[in-house]
């Protein structure tokens, strides 16, 4: 609670202004595994207090996050200071992000899909937004899931069963696609969206999901390092006794009988070892990258709204040079990276004492690389994120309705 970032979303009306409190960089410290002792020296200071890391080596300096989580912290600890708010704001119609970002083995899946005793923020998740449905006794809620993978500029539905063939390739699913319209925003199709009534139920799909992942990762074994998973969930709600009606589509502030959609996405990237700030290795061919590197390269070019004096048509033509397009994540994060969601980065970092593998030249090189990463996203996104309407319209026609009556999360 006393973390500086978790503050700022709270307070609504003068940061939600700026967008500010709206963006969330967090940086977690993974514990040195091969340390023989944990108070060795290290050339890095980690301060949670001041949400501070500094590095005292050649390319040193102090680098200020919304939290800094250390060694001790624990994935509840990350959830509630990270992740708490966004998700809770979902829930009353924002589109929310969070996504990991950092090297392999440095805990991104750890963070967000944890373990049984330690669950990460994709669990603690779920059981917030069936805690919050409970607590909003006079809304009703419907809920959907759904599941991909893209690896190598392919997208993969991780809930559509086998996405690798026998021979190992992809191909043994129908290609999917990334459409866009105004309404609902960018979208995979075609792409399985499970509805979902519990948190057993929703906690049961994506370990499906995760799964099939795992399933082509044995295939090949750097797969699941170099592929970026993403859980969304649509949360569809209306006041209680309303006669609108529940739509099948997504992230659409659909307005008939007050309906408010709203989607939260939680994304586990791939590792960010090779990526950007490197030109060279662009060259080491397909796309397992390309992604990655035109992330970073969206994020360093995003100079946020601080000019304020930018009419409409100069941002039109700003957002021209910004290429999203040029990769699958980009694309499918341009809502969010443009301003449309509420937004935390978990980067996610390995230091070590002198001597440990954690400590050799190249990780250092890595560690400092995100650390940029996450100070770019930190000064460069801003989001003007905004409720989804609702408006009360005609009633739903009764095929809707079915769907809500059916498929409609029950409170006891
Ligand atoms: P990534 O997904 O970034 O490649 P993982 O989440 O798989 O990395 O983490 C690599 C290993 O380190 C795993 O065995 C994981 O359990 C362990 N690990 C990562 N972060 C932590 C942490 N904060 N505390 C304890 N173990 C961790
Ligand atoms: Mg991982």
């Amino acid at each position: 609670p006393s973390q500086a970032g978790a503050g700022t979303m709270a307070d609504d009306n003068a940061t939600q202004k700026d967008g500010k409190g709206n963006v969330l960089v967090s940086v977690r410290v993974r514990p040195d595994v091969g340390a023989k002792d944990s108070k060795q020296e290290t050339d890095w200071e980690v301060s949670n207090k001041k949400a501070l890391i500094s590095y005292r080596g050649r390319e040193g300096g102090e680098h200020y996050y919304d939290n800094v989580f250390d060694t001790q912290d624990n994935n509840a600890r990350v959830y509630d200071a990270a992740a708490k708010r966004l998700v809770r704001r979902v829930m009353e119609g924002y589109h929310g992000t969070v996504f990991a970002y950092g090297m392999t083995g440095t805990g991104k899946t750890f963070s967000m899909q944890g373990t049984a005793t330690n669950p990460g923020v994709i669990p603690l998740a779920i059981t917030d937004i069936f805690s919050y449905i409970r607590e909003t006794p006079h809304r009703e809620f419907l809920l959907r899931v759904s599941y991909l993978e893209i690896y190598n500029e392919k997208i993969h539905d991780l809930l559509a069963g086998p996405i690798v063939g026998a021979n190992g390739q992809p191909g043994a699913q129908e290609e999917i696609k990334l459409r866009e319209d105004s309404k609902r925003g960018v979208y995979a199709t075609p792409l399985k969206e499970e509805i979902v009534q519990s948190p057993t139920q929703l906690l049961r799909v994506i370990a499906r999901g995760d799964n099939a992942r795992r399933v082509a990762g044995t295939q090949f074994n750097a797969r699941s390092s170099r592929s970026h998973a993403v859980v969304q969930i649509v949360v569809e709600s209306r006041e209680r006794g309303a006669t609108g009606s529940f739509k099948e589509s997504r992230r659409t502030p659909i307005t008939p009988g007050g309906v408010r959609v709203s989607t939260l996405s939680l994304i586990d990237l791939a590792g960010s070892e090779k990526a950007a700030d490197n030109k060279e290795r662009r060259t080491e061919g397909s796309h397992i990258n390309k992604s990655l590197l035109t992330l970073g390269t969206v994020i360093a070019r995003l100079s946020g709204d601080k000019d304020k004096a930018t009419s409409d048509k100069d941002k039109s033509s700003k957002e021209k040079h910004l290429p999203y397009r040029d990769s699958k994540l980009t694309r499918l994060l341009q809502p969010a990276l443009s301003g449309g969601s509420l937004v935390s980065i978990l980067c996610t970092i390995q230091i070590g004492a002198s001597g440990s593998i954690a400590a050799n030249h190249t990780h250092v090189g890595e560690t400092l690389s995100t650390l940029k990463f996450a100070s770019r996203a930190k000064n460069n996104i801003v989001s003007h994120a905004k409720k989804a309407d609702e408006s009360l319209g005609a009633a739903g026609d009764a095929g809707s309705r079915a769907l809500l009556d059916r498929y409609r999360v029950e409170i006891e």
